[in-house]
Parts: C-alpha cells; sequence; structure tokens
C-alpha cells in the first residue's frame, strides 16, 4: 500500500461490556511498540463504554468515535437518544454517521446530513458511510446510488475536510463477501472524482468497510486509493484487528 497514512476504524456496534476494555491492552501495546507511523487507529464502541474507552486510551494515540448520535443540537426531551456535544464530551472525536443498519432502521438522508451537520459543528470527525445494496448493484445502479446520498448526506456542507467516506457495500457487510478489488477501485475512484468535482474539495478519504479480515487483506491492501478500513467483526478480536494492520504494511 502506497498512501502515507491509513485510518482502521473499529465499529464494535452493540457489543462489549466493561470488561472488554481489558482487550485494549494488547492493541495499545502493539500500537505503542510500532515505529510506523502510517497508520491512525481509531475505536468506536457502544455508547456505554465510550467514557471507559477514552480513560483507558487517555495516553495513546488511539482515538476514541460514537457510532451514531440523535439530530437534535442541544438537551432535549428525546428519551434514549444523546446528541454530538455530548459525545464529544466523553472523549469522541469521530462518529460514524449514515451506517446502513442504522438507515436499515429508518435513518433517511436528511437526518443523516442534520447529524453531520451538528457532529462537525461539535468538532467531531465524521465517518459518513454510503454503499449500494445487492439489488442496486445486481440493477447497475451503484454510482447512482453513491452519488445520491453522497449530495443529499453533504447537502449544503462546505467545508468537507472533516468528513472520511466509508465505502460499505450492504451486501458486504457482516457477509464475508468483499467486491473484487477491480469494482472496488472503480467505486472507490468514481467517490473521489465525484467528491473532488462537486465539493472542489482535492483530497478526500476514502475508507472501505465490508467483512474486513486478516486474510483478505492481503488483496484489500494492494488497492492503493483506499485511505483505511472500517473494521466490525474482526475488530472486536484485538489479535485479529492487529493482524489487519500489521499485514497491510507487509
Ligand atoms: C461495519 O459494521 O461497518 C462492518 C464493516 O462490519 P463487518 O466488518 O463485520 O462486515
Amino acid at each position: 500500500m502506497t498512501n502515507k497514512y491509513i485510518y482502521f476504524i473499529a465499529n464494535w456496534k452493540m457489543y462489549g461490556d466493561l470488561k472488554s476494555v481489558n482487550t485494549l491492552d494488547k492493541v495499545i501495546k502493539f500500537s505503542k511498540s510500532n515505529k510506523n507511523n502510517k497508520f491512525k487507529l481509531i475505536y468506536c464502541p457502544p455508547y456505554t463504554l465510550l467514557s471507559s474507552f477514552s480513560s483507558k486510551l487517555k495516553k495513546t494515540n488511539i482515538e476514541v468515535g460514537a457510532q451514531n448520535c440523535h439530530e437534535h443540537e442541544t438537551y432535549g426531551p428525546f428519551t434514549g437518544s444523546v446528541n454530538s456535544k455530548m459525545l464529544r464530551d466523553v472523549g469522541a472525536n469521530f462518529i460514524i454517521i449514515g451506517h446502513s443498519e442504522n438507515r436499515d432502521q429508518g435513518e433517511t438522508n436528511l437526518l443523516i446530513n442534520k447529524k453531520i451537520k451538528d457532529a462537525l459543528k461539535n468538532k467531531l470527525k465524521i465517518i459518513f458511510c454510503i454503499g449500494e445494496t445487492l439489488y442496486e448493484r445486481k440493477n447497475k445502479k451503484t454510482h447512482k446510488i453513491l452519488a445520491n446520498q453522497i449530495l443529499l448526506g453533504l447537502k449544503n456542507i462546505k467545508k468537507i475536510s472533516n468528513v472520511f467516506i466509508a465505502y460499505e457495500p450492504v451486501w458486504s457487510i457482516g457477509t464475508g463477501l468483499v467486491p473484487d478489488s477491480s469494482d472496488l477501485l472503480n467505486n472507490i475512484n468514481f467517490i473521489k472524482s465525484f467528491i473532488r468535482s462537486r465539493f472542489k474539495y482535492k483530497s478526500p478519504k476514502v475508507l472501505y468497510g465490508g467483512s474486513v479480515n486478516p486474510k483478505n487483506i492481503n488483496d484489500l491492501k494492494d488497492i492503493n486509493d483506499i485511505d483505511g478500513f472500517l473494521i466490525g467483526g474482526a475488530s472486536q478480536d484485538s489479535k485479529k484487528f492487529i493482524d489487519i494492520v500489521k499485514k497491510t504494511f507487509i
């Protein structure tokens, strides 16, 4: 991989309890002992663990992110919800927005756009997930879908340097399937050139997410235009997570 700086983002989804904080020890040790500073690790645990992860990772160069937020900017009567200001307050620097598991629960492009605007105001860096379903892919709609999700999700956002796009084909998440290299390269390049032309931003960061594991990273790492990986299942196992990072740089 020839890219300068690669991001590895661990999405723990709805997994983990207080004891899981100890699994970070291995990763902290690995990151401290590794003199190659060509990568950045970011952990996105569930809300309940944000505070513990932030304390544990305080004196390391590993950062913490949240997995979603409510779109309302200030405190309000929204039972069970948290907004980006509250996430910032417990140590999050990043936030995943637009994950297909949330789109699936009814999260619209309009809501996603509100969440991104508010999170940016609160100085969170955004991991903005986009991706096509298998049906859309089969019907050759992938680029149309990606363009639409980008235009609506980033509507009226002028400064997108703190927005990382995570290209996550829906059919690839948690299934063990990954796009073949030429397809993936084509879609990553499409996203980059679309962002460059519509937002006049020269260096968009585009990550890939979907069933990344220590085996398939050997192929994925050779796709030079990928700026990093959003990793679900495999990131909950520290050994696998470290292996993915190591193999990327072999
Ligand atoms: C994800 O949840 O963003 C993800 C990519 O999951 P997995 O790696 O398990 O497919």
